[in-house]
């Protein structure tokens, strides 16, 4: 694997294994790929999974150690890139029997949280569509409610906008943002997103096939500071200057069918600019290649060509590890010419892949721990709670001097009385005193 771009290949026979055309070869061993007829060609990748690999093996090749580093604080992008029924949805959200990469990868995302006690982390979840380049939420919505408008039937004032901000980066707005705290509940989340994208269309498949499909998974995390507590300023200075919020963001992401990508002429047809992030995303990749190091900052780049690449701007900018998943079908050799289309269109897949392979220049830096300072820009959602939770407890402890004042006021008026009382009867014993002792002696 070469830094921190993994491009692997996943081989689909379009029937069994042992009846693919022998044109095809298919070397998982040596990760490589390739056919051997008119205009093809042999390529290689990080990985290359035939029929036999299941889903279980393509998340630990191609995913598990990219949701680690996220969970470490890096940004983590995993893209499924392929033709229309080559395996995209089914390697990315699988079967209740083998779960895909989305499942996989919120299981070991839990299972890191169990592992690192001594931080505490805080999971936001976000699902949208991005179809006829405008952005749909698709939590937003109640699946199967009256209240839904199919996506083709929006209107302008429903969609979700990108937003830049210096401190907050490229973000859509307003999009929704699901706390979550267990695996069930985030599993319950993006389901209920995919339920959404089925009843908001008539035909979920010609509509998966234009659109992409992005989960996004924010992880904040912070260091817990044993013993911070109200009144003990040590602790909490401390804990101020240890306690910086670490965030980062994997990204999952099932691509629109890649068989348009190539269809320039189509652009100015129905499906004009459906697939105009596919196109972009292609030319971004491969102009990082060329331009090389000098544009890592993304200044030349066209990611505002499109919602995607826009979306994504950080996770292509060499800031963040990428894994892209290319699926491809194999024909059989029986299926004769009428795969010849396919043929090219699986070509374009494993050239995409090829560009992509040696040239993203990545460098994985660790997103910037936000140390102490709270502003209202702030991503960090964890530090705004600290500072919500810092003031509450400033509150306890100002309402708690104020009971001790009331308290102490109180106490010393019971004393004042309690004086008063005493005096009285010491004056009244005095008195009887004199009667009963004094009096009779001085009148003899
Ligand atoms: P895409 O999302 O790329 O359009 P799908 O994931 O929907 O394609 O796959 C099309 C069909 O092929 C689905 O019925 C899916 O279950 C099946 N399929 C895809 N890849 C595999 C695979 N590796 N093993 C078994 N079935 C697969
Ligand atoms: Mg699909």
């Amino acid at each position: 694997m070469k830094g921190n771009v993994i491009i692997s290949v996943r081989v689909r026979p379009d029937g069994p294994e042992d009846q693919m055309s022998s044109d095809w070869v298919v070397d998982g061993r040596h990760g490589q790929v390739g056919y051997r007829g008119k205009d093809g060609g042999m390529y290689e990748y990080d990985n290359v999974f035939s029929q036999s690999d299941n889903n279980a093996r393509v998340y630990e090749s191609c995913a598990k150690r990219l949701v680690r580093r996220v969970m470490e604080g890096y940004h983590g992008t995993v893209f499924a890139y392929g033709m229309t029924g080559t395996g995209k949805t089914y390697s990315m959200q699988g079967t209740t029997a083998s779960p895909g990469v989305i499942p996989l990868a919120i299981t070991d995302i839990f299972s890191f949280i169990r592992e690192t006690p001594h931080r505490e982390f805080l999971l936001r979840v976000s699902y949208l569509e991005i179809y006829n380049e405008r952005i749909h939420d698709l939590l937003a919505s109640q699946p199967g409610s009256t209240g839904f408008v199919p996506l083709d039937q929006q209107t302008k004032g429903e969609e979700i906008k990108l937003r830049e901000d210096p401190k907050r980066g490229v973000y859509a707005t307003p999009l929704k943002e699901e706390i979550v705290q267990s695996p069930t509940q985030l599993l319950r989340v993006i389901a209920r997103g995919d339920l959404c994208r089925r009843t908001g269309s008539t035909q979920f498949n010609a509509r998966s096939s234009r659109s992409h499909a992005v989960v996004q998974i924010v992880v904040e995390s912070r260091d817990r500071v044993a013993g911070a507590s109200a009144g003990n300023m040590a602790d909490n200075r401390r804990a101020g200057m240890n306690g910086g919020v670490r965030v980062s963001t994997l990204s999952l992401i099932d691509l629109a069918g890649s068989e348009r990508a190539a269809e320039n002429k189509e652009r100015r047809t129905e499906g004009a600019h459906i697939n105009r992030s596919l196109l972009t995303l292609g030319t971004v990749i491969a102009r990082l290649s060329k331009d090389g190091e000098k544009d890592k900052d993304g200044n030349h780049l066209p990611y505002r060509d499109s919602k995607l690449t826009r979306l994504l701007q950080p996770a292509l900018s060499g800031n963040s590890l990428i894994s892209i998943l290319c699926t491809i079908a194999i024909p059989l050799s029986n299926s004769g010419a009428a795969n010849l289309t396919n043929i090219g269109e699986t070509m374009n897949t494993l050239k995409f892949a090829a560009r992509a392979k040696n040239n993203i220049i990545s460098h994985a830096k660790k997103g910037d721990d936000f140390l102490n300072g709270v502003d209202a820009g702030s991503k960090a959602l964890l530090e705004r709670y600290r500072a919500e939770i810092a003031e509450l407890r400033r509150e306890l402890e100002l309402q708690r001097r104020k009971d001790e004042v009331e308290t102490a006021k109180e106490l010393a008026k019971e004393l004042a009385k309690e004086q008063e009382f005493r005096e009285e009867r010491d004056s009244e014993r005095v008195c009887q005193l004199f009667f009963r002792n004094q009096l009779p002696l001085l009148l003899g």
